[in-house]
């Protein structure tokens, strides 16, 4: 996992007026994306991340978005796809780094997975340490902007 800090960046952004514009916007960012990768996912309650995710687990072809749903108690969600397993997780109710120690996360990282993290930027080792970071901002009832930030080493292997 790259740390991103001083590497060049690529940024691609968004705008969607419906939670299913969200959903194929993470069907598109799911073709940028290569395993092995950490993505940290950030906006309010309500934003569209878990939406986003729908598209992402549908784009890489690991689960249907109707099977997507919030790991906010569960905390933790798999869904495995023909070249990549992906993790949804939830940090919403995670306070303490030593409660994230008990998720396990570093057991689940080796070359086929995808972490897709909410709420990931409360501790400082997932802002410090991430391969892209998506922020999604409520502009309007229905209305979102998305904008993925790629690390270097990101987009070498998602542009290969
Ligand atoms: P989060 O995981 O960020 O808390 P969710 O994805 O669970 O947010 O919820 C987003 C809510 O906002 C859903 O009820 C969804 O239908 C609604 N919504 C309305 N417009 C949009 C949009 N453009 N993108 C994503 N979700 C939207
Ligand atoms: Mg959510």
């Amino acid at each position: 996992m790259a740390a991103g800090k001083t590497s060049p960046k690529m940024t691609r952004e968004y705008r969607t007026a419906s939670a299913d514009e969200t959903i194929e916007v993470g069907r598109q960012i799911a073709k940028l994306l290569a395993a092995p990768s950490l993505v940290v996912l950030t906006g309010d309650l309500g934003a569209g991340k878990t939406t986003l995710v729908k598209g992402i687990a549908q784009g890489l072809q690991a689960a249907e978005e109707e099977d997507v749903t919030s790991p906010t108690f569960t905390l933790v969600h798999e869904y495995r796809g023909p070249s990549v397993n992906l993790f949804h997780i939830d940090l919403y109710r995670i306070d303490t780094p030593r409660e994230l120690l008990t998720l396990g996360i570093d057991d689940l990282i080796d070359s086929h997975i995808i972490l897709l993290i909410e709420w990931g930027e409360k501790f400082e080792r997932f802002r410090r340490e991430h391969d892209a970071e998506i922020a999604i901002r409520r502009v309007g009832e229905d209305e979102r902007e998305i904008t993925v930030v790629f690390t270097a080493e990101t987009r070498r292997r998602g542009e290969t």
